[in-house]
């Protein structure tokens, strides 16, 4: 089961192994916590943005062999001007949700389907996105109450990223919203990496489920980072979104695993 805080982060973030666990026979489910309502407004006439993504969503799960679409139905807590909580939020928003009852919502999920594995997000909430931060917490109880044994923080790998980056950055134009300097304090240096899964092969998947949100990548002015992926060239489309990072963080520091389910010591 695979966890997020909004429809499009599970193509940015942890599609190739969902593909590749759907194509390794596994029953993979995904699980977002909003409808992602506050982000990107490009909407046809009379449909509220929360549906569309919703419609988004499924299609990128289709894309990835998924087994079954929920949503816990929070309101998109949104982001402030300043990257922090937003002071104008929905009632029911996921960030002021009540941890326990958020994460018996989500381990009800869990105990259904029986689930061997759960994908949250580290305790930074990557970069930092308070509906992110909430699901690490919410997750994490999620998986103590349901008793699921392998619980696994998706993140990215940032020193090779912020490297590429800075290089891509001298012959390729960025937008200049996107600042690198915020990848280098963002999700998880190398050394606290535990799973490197290597999804080269599920490449065409991930690229389909990203086409999928098309309201997040092709909304005016915009600092998102779907819309900056994909307007990334080829070659280092395939090096960045060609490996998915986790943390594991009951396993030793200095553990390095290459799928979901491996154990260590090998
Ligand atoms: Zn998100």
């Amino acid at each position: 089961m695979f966890f997020h805080a909004h429809p499009d982060d599970e193509a940015l973030l942890t599609a190739g192994t969902m593909a590749m666990l759907a194509a390794e026979g596994h029953r993979v489910v995904l699980v977002v916590a909003t409808a992602g309502e506050r982000g990107l407004a490009e909407m046809r006439p009379g449909e509220a943005l929360g549906e569309t993504r919703m419609k988004e969503l499924y299609a990128s799960a289709a894309a990835l062999g998924c087994a079954r679409v929920e949503c816990l139905g929070y309101g998109d807590s949104g982001l402030s001007p300043k990257g922090g909580i937003a002071e104008e939020r929905p009632d029911n928003a996921f960030i002021d949700a009540d941890t326990e009852k958020a994460a018996t919502a989500l381990a009800d999920i869990l105990r259904e389907e029986r689930a061997d594995l759960l994908s949250i997000y580290d305790p930074a909430g990557g970069y930092g996105h308070p509906d992110h931060v909430q699901v690490h917490r919410v997750g994490r109880r999620a998986a103590e109450i349901a008793g699921t044994e392998i619980v696994l923080e998706a993140t990215v790998n940032r020193d090779p990223l912020v490297k590429l980056l800075k290089a891509a950055g001298k012959v390729y134009r960025f937008p200049p919203e996107f600042d690198v300097r915020t990848f280098e304090s963002a999700y998880s240096s190398s050394e606290t990496i535990t799973h490197r899964v290597n999804v080269r092969r599920y490449a065409r998947q991930k690229r389909a489920a990203m086409e999928a949100h098309a309201s997040q990548a092709t909304g005016g002015d915009t600092d998102r980072t779907l819309a900056v992926m994909l307007k990334v060239p080829g070659p280092l489309y395939r090096l960045v979104f060609g490996t998915e990072w986790f943390v594991r963080r009951d396993l030793p520091p200095g553990a390095r695993l290459r799928h979901p389910f491996d154990r260590w010591p090998k």
